[in-house]
C-alpha cells in the first residue's frame, strides 16, 4: 500500500479555526524565550501577544498565555480552557482582529519557527487497550494458549513509564543498547537493539489534579483531561522479550517516547466523540460505560481518530482509534480507583492502536508478525527499523460541518547506536 485513498487535504483544511491546538515554540531570534502558540493552517499564531494586543483575556485567565509552557493553561481547569479557546477563536475567525494580528507580525510560518515539548510531563502511564493488538501479540508471543490474558477484557492494563525521556517530534532517537538473549541461546548478550520498533498510539495530557485518596470516576475524564495528542512509544523488542517477566516493560521503552508538538484540546474533537465497541464480558461499576447514565453526555468516550503510519515518506499503516475497546475515561478511572492522584502534566497513553484489518496495525512487531514476513516499499524490505529510517504518525478526526481536525504529527528517525 503506497498512496492515500482520497485526496490529501491542506494545513488550512486541517488546522482550521475548529482545531486551534495548543504548542510552544521559539524563535531564531529569541532561542530562549519559549512562547505558546496556536496552529492555524501552516502557520503559527502567537497566542500571548495576540491575547495582549487584542485584550482577549481578562483575570484570572490574562496570564495563561504568556507563559514559557501549557503548564499554567492545563492547571487552569476546564471553565479555563474554554474561556481561552473562545477567546482565540475570536482573533482568527472575526476579520479586523486576524488583520491586527497579521499586521503585527503575530502569525508566523511554521517553517520558521523551532517547536518544543509543550509542557511538563508529570507522571507516564502506557496502556494496553487494543483488542485486535493484544490478542495479535498474545498469538506472536503464546501461540498455545490464549491470546487474552484473563484480566484483559476486566481492566485496562498499564504500566508506569519514564516521563523524563518524553521528547517532542522531531528529536532523533538514538538506537537504544541492551541486553538480549539471541534465539536458541543460553545466555544473554548486550549490545544495540537488533528488532526496533514503533508503537502508534494517542497520548493524553491531564490538566485538573486530583486529591490523593480520591478516584476520579468516568465522568471526571473531561474535568481532568485537557486534550490529547499522537504519540509513539518506540519499542526494542528484543530487550523487552528478555527483561519483562514478571514486571513488564522496563528500558525497552524507556530510552524515548515521542509526542506531537500540537496539543488538541479535547474541546475540538466533539464531532469525533464515539461508542467504543461492544462490551463483552460485564464490568465492575467504575468501569462500567454501558450503564445507566454512563453516556448521558454523549455518545461514549471513545473518538473516531484516522491515523497514518509513515515510514520513509510511504504510508505502511491506518489504524482506527475508534476500534479501542478500552476508551481514555476508563483509562482515567483504573488508574486513579487506588486513591492514585494526578497531576497537572500527566500523560498516559492508549497503547498500539490496532484494527481488524491487516492494514491497520499499529506496530511492525504486527505488520511483520514478529520480522516472519518483512514489509516491502520504496524503502527496500524491513522487519524492524534500521538506522536513518524515519517514522511519521498524521491522524484526522472528523470536525463540525463535515471538516476535519486534523492532529500534529510525529516524527523521528533512527540514529545509530553510541
Ligand atoms: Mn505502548
Amino acid at each position: 500500500m503506497s498512496e492515500a485513498s482520497t485526496t490529501e487535504p491542506t494545513a488550512d483544511d486541517l488546522f482550521g479555526p475548529d482545531n486551534l491546538p495548543y504548542g510552544v515554540y521559539t524563535t531564531p531570534d529569541a532561542p530562549e524565550r519559549p512562547r505558546i502558540g496556536v496552529r492555524l493552517g501552516d502557520r503559527v499564531l502567537d497566542a500571548g501577544a495576540a491575547a495582549g494586543l487584542l485584550n482577549l483575556l481578562e483575570a484570572p485567565d490574562a496570564g495563561l498565555l504568556t507563559a514559557p509552557s501549557l503548564d499554567p493553561l492545563l492547571a487552569a481547569g476546564r471553565p479555563a480552557w474554554s474561556r481561552v479557546r473562545a477567546a482565540l477563536r475570536t482573533a482568527v475567525t472575526d476579520p479586523d482582529r486576524l488583520a491586527r494580528v497579521t499586521e503585527a507580525g503575530l502569525l508566523l510560518p511554521l517553517s520558521g519557527v523551532t517547536m518544543r515539548l509543550p509542557f511538563t510531563v508529570a507522571d507516564y502511564v502506557d496502556f494496553y487497550s487494543s483488542e485486535h493488538h493484544a490478542t495479535n501479540v498474545g498469538r506472536l508471543f503464546r501461540p498455545d494458549g490464549e491470546p487474552l490474558t484473563p484480566n484483559w477484557k476486566h481492566l485496562p492494563i498499564g504500566y508506569h513509564g519514564r516521563a523524563g525521556t518524553v521528547v517532542v517530534s522531531g528529536t532523533p532517537v538514538v538506537r537504544p543498547g541492551g541486553q538480549r538473549r539471541p534465539p536458541g541461546a543460553e545466555e544473554p548478550v548486550f549490545g544495540p537493539s537488533t528488532r526496533l520498533d514503533i508503537e502508534a498510539e494517542v497520548g493524553f495530557v491531564v490538566g485538573t489534579p486530583s486529591r490523593l485518596g480520591e478516584a476520579v470516576p468516568m465522568d471526571g475524564f473531561r474535568d481532568h483531561v485537557f486534550g490529547l495528542c499522537l504519540l509513539n512509544d518506540w519499542s526494542a523488542r528484543d530487550v523487552q522479550a528478555w527483561e519483562y517477566v514478571p514486571l513488564g516493560p522496563f528500558l525497552g521503552k524507556s530510552f524515548a517516547t515521542s509526542v506531537a508538538a500540537w496539543i488538541t484540546p479535547l474541546e475540538a474533537l466533539e464531532e469525533a466523540r464515539t461508542a467504543p465497541p461492544e462490551r463483552t464480558h460485564p464490568l465492575l461499576p467504575y468501569l462500567d460505560d454501558t450503564a445507566p447514565g454512563a453516556r448521558d453526555d454523549g455518545p461514549g468516550h471513545g473518538y473516531d481518530l484516522r491515523i497514518t503510519v509513515r515510514l520513509n515518506g510511504e504510508i505502511i499503516a491506518e489504524p482506527p482509534f475508534s476500534a479501542m475497546y478500552w476508551t481514555a475515561a476508563q483509562q482515567l478511572a483504573h488508574l486513579t480507583v487506588n486513591g492514585a492522584s494526578l497531576r497537572t502534566g500527566d500523560l498516559y497513553a492508549s497503547g498500539t492502536v490496532s484494527g481488524p484489518e491487516p492494514h491497520q496495525l499499529g506496530c511492525l512487531l504486527e505488520l511483520t508478525r514478529n520480522g516472519r514476513d518483512p514489509i516491502t516499499g520504496g524503502f527496500g524490505k524491513r522487519t524492524f527499523l534500521e538506522d536513518g529510517d524515519e517514522v511519521t504518525l498524521t491522524a484526522w478526526a472528523p470536525g463540525p460541518g463535515g471538516g476535519r481536525i486534523g492532529l500534529g504529527e510525529v516524527t523521528g528517525r533512527i540514529e545509530p547506536a553510541g
